[in-house]
């Protein structure tokens, strides 16, 4: 990094602490593999998933199940 004020560079060290972010990007942040069939890091092997006939699209199914039974997108 550059410190402006001083004019100098420096070693930044930081810690990623939590983050809010689409699939893609947790790819890239975390180094996981989002892409496939099982690219929920939660279900791993049991991620639920429909590949679409004609586009070959991947859509993820059943994740409310992670919802409070009286959530209101359950
Ligand atoms: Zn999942």
């Amino acid at each position: 990094m550059f410190d402006e004020y001083r004019n100098e560079k420096f070693k930044l060290h930081v810690i990623l602490f939590c983050t809010i972010n689409y699939f893609p990007t947790y790819e890239n942040l975390s180094g996981y593999n989002v892409k496939g069939h099982h690219a929920c890091l939660i279900c791993e092997e049991d991620t639920s998933y429909v590949q679409l006939k004609h586009e070959r699209k991947i859509v993820y199914t059943r994740h409310r199940c992670f919802l409070k039974a009286y959530h209101p997108y359950r």
